[in-house]
């Protein structure tokens, strides 16, 4: 255990800024976009508190490709759910473009949820009995895009992600890497700043993952889209632009 935990994560969050700096790629002197302070999220069980996130400080610059790597339990979902406003911290400081997003109301993190966040799980999470055009185009319903328009521009992501020829097929019919394919497409449809995805290539074998981390470079490089990959596997480092190390709900030293 740090004695001085707070000075420690001080530190290396210095670090971190000046080794974004010094890097060639689309984090060259972006602006911070997210800003996290201090984070906290505890979980009380019983009598028992789980600190999954445990004072947690990072910033991350628009335009980069980062890599969340720790083990299990280390609070990678965690962070992830609370910059995609799925859940509230318990203590401690989310900034997203200037914004305090740890205190939205429900509205206005809805709606924070749906413009800015595209979000990637490891299970794909698509509905089984739509096609993939209709899971793509499922989200836009919500932010009142007329059918026609969601059509189209579910089209156009399907063909973006290299299923033009699978539009009209059920996940089911579909295979892993095809799937996440879709799930991808899905999570572009609002034109989102920051694409979060959870363990994306969990379920999928190595060579199949690599398409979909492959296509996630692609869509940081040449769409500039700041995206944010949880992982235990160290093989995501190849692709990111950075990496951070979480262990036990802070930055790993
Ligand atoms: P990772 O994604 O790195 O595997 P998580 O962020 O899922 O880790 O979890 C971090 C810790 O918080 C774990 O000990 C986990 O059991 C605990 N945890 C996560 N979500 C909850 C929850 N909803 N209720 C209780 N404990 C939770
Ligand atoms: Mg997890």
């Amino acid at each position: 255990m740090n004695a001085h935990p707070a000075v420690a994560i001080d530190e290396s969050a210095a670090r971190m800024t000046d080794w974004t700096v010094a890097q060639d790629g689309p984090g060259v002197g972006a602006l911070p976009l997210i800003r996290v302070e201090n984070l906290q999220r505890h979980f009380v069980m019983g009598d028992q508190t789980v600190r999954a996130l445990d004072g947690l400080s990072v910033t991350i610059g628009a335009g980069e490709f980062l890599a969340i790597m720790g083990p299990s339990g280390s609070g990678k979902s965690t962070l992830l759910y609370l910059l995609g406003g799925l859940d509230r911290p318990t203590e401690g400081s989310i900034r997203v473009n200037g914004t305090e997003i740890s205190t939205l109301d429900e509205n206005a993190l809805a709606t924070y949820r749906r413009r800015e966040i595209g979000f990637i799980f490891q299970s794909f999470h698509l509905v089984p009995t739509m096609t993939a055009l209709q899971n793509v185009a499922f989200p836009m319903v919500f932010s009142g895009v007329p059918e026609k328009e969601r059509h189209g521009r579910a089209s156009d992501l399907l063909g973006h992600v290299g299923l033009a020829d699978r539009m009209h097929h059920k996940p089911t019919e579909l295979s892993g890497g095809q799937q996440q394919r879709i799930a991808v497409a899905r999570a572009l449809v609002n034109n989102p700043t920051i694409v979060l995805a959870d363990e994306p290539t969990g379920n999928l074998d190595s060579q199949t993952g690599g398409e979909i981390m492959e296509l996630l470079r692609r869509l940081n490089r040449e769409e500039g889209r700041t995206i944010l990959t949880v992982s235990h596997d160290p093989r995501v480092t190849d692709y990111a632009t950075r990496a951070i190390h979480l262990l036990d709900g802070r930055l790993a030293a």
